[in-house]
């Protein structure tokens, strides 16, 4: 990697792009684990203060946003993470690849290389700890083919073709082609042989085959110099190391420790995925906990009034506030609200009893659910997260920046966790 001589020298390293929230909390705590020091940034900040980290992660929510919209956010937190002094840059998307023909991780790649001023970047959503694998460019879940792995389902992102090359292909202007796991199984020259053919072809986004970790880091070291990496998290597991090896980067003991931060705590359940149903139950059993209803929001009764009353009466307790639903309870109140709106009171709700907790002294929250996180983490004025150690893949202890002070955030999203995640994630902030 060609050293920039004008990096401070604590600038960061690693300039992430993600294209959604909790994609980002994923790659910051593979970073995190790998010894970096990593602070995910909600949206692109808006002031050039250095941030102190080894690695930055700036969370967008783009993934199936209008490709032209997608580009132009991505390519303002590019140019925020090249002002901190980042030397290398990731994009980072789902490891199931989620997108449509019209976009958004081609027109973002190839944006994002424009800008670099690169002719090829790989493209690796493999994840093989989560079952995400890709060989002869068809993307597996499991023992699946995408395709037939649910996702084929999805809403907003239907994947119809586990065809990687051909699905990058379609929402692409570049010619793309494949970076086969012959090459990359036969270690990093191969790799680097392989990937100097694909240039001389034209080629300018390849999908990368990897089944294994191995494969992952043989991939990271092929391109420690490349400027830009586009993938899934699993492809940064390399990473750390590179910089390691170019004597940039410490032994990192320390990435993961968080301050701790004392006084009550509270835990936000907004999530009806099978995970937060089970660990509400769960929680419910011996400790106390207080249902929210949609349709009492509808009707305008005081509902945050009643569950800032209950965290009243629990002075010596931790209280899970929830409005998570089983599957038929859910339909009927969408059905008779409206997906939307049921969605958007029942978060508006949550983040209204976050910031009146925050002001009691609550800074501590355990938030269940996605979409609820942000509401949640929006409402409180938190604009970054430092990332801990991991309560359970995926989810680390985060802390955040709020106006009263430092936050701790565990933010998981719907199917997350192990049952018992709420206690377990309150033992380890204490
Ligand atoms: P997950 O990560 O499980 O998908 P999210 O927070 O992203 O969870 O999304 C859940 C959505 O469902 C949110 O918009 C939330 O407000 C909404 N919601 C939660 N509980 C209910 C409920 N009982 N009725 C209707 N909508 C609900």
């Amino acid at each position: 990697m060609t050293p920039n001589l004008q990096t401070a020298p604590n600038a960061p390293l690693l300039g992430c792009i993600a294209d959604d929230f909790t994609g980002a909390t994923d790659l910051a705590s593979m970073l995190v684990r790998g010894g970096m020091r990593t602070v995910q940034l909600i949206d692109v900040p808006r002031g050039a203060e250095p941030v102190a980290a080894d690695a930055l992660v700036v969370a967008l929510k783009s993934r199936t946003i209008p490709a032209g919209e997608a580009v132009a956010q991505s390519l303002a937190a590019l140019a925020w993470l090249q002002a901190q002094g980042c030397r290398q840059f990731y994009f980072k998307y789902c490891s199931t690849f989620d997108s449509t023909p019209a976009g958004n991780i081609g027109p973002v790649a190839e944006a994002l290389m424009k800008a670099l001023g690169t002719d090829f970047a790989i493209a690796c959503p493999a994840f093989p700890e989560n079952g995400r694998t890709v060989y002869r460019g068809y993307l597996f879940v499991a023992d699946a083919l995408l395709s037939e792995s649910g996702m084929e389902k999805h809403p907003l992102t239907p994947m119809t073709d586990p065809n990687l090359v051909r699905v990058l292909a379609a929402q692409s202007t570049l010619p793309v082609g494949l970076l086969r796991y012959d090459a990359i199984a036969a270690g990093e020259q191969a790799t680097r042989e392989a990937t100097a053919k694909l240039r001389a072809q034209g080629v300018g986004l390849a999908i990368a085959d990897a089944v294994s970790n191995d494969d992952l880091r043989s991939l990271g070291q092929a391109f420690a110099d490349a400027p830009l990496l586009t993938g899934g998290s699993g492809l940064a597991i390399g990473l750390p190391d590179n910089f390691r090896r170019a004597g940039l980067l410490g032994a990192g003991e320390a990435a993961a420790q968080l301050p701790a931060v004392g006084g009550r705590a509270v835990v936000l359940a907004g999530s009806s995925s099978r995970a937060s149903q089970a660990q509400v139950a769960h929680w419910r059993a011996s400790r106390p906990a207080l249902r929210i209803d949609p349709l009492a929001l509808a009707a305008g009764e005081p509902v945050v009034d009643a569950a800032l009353a209950f965290f009243d009466q629990h002075p010596d307790e931790t209280v899970l506030i929830y409005a998570t639903a089983a599957s038929g309870e859910l339909g009927a109140i969408q059905s008779q609200l409206g997906v939307e709106r049921a969605g958007q009171l029942v978060e508006g709700a949550l983040a209204a009893i976050a910031r009146e907790l925050a002001q009691r002294g609550v800074h501590r929250f355990v938030v269940a659910g996605g979409e609820t996180s942000g509401a949640v983490v929006q409402a409180l004025g938190v604009s970054r997260l430092r990332i801990g150690a991991p309560i359970d893949p995926g989810v680390p202890w985060t802390i955040g920046d709020g106006p009263h002070g430092p936050i701790a955030l565990a933010l998981k999203s719907g199917n997350f966790g192990g049952t018992d995640f709420f206690t377990r994630a309150l033992a380890l902030q204490s």
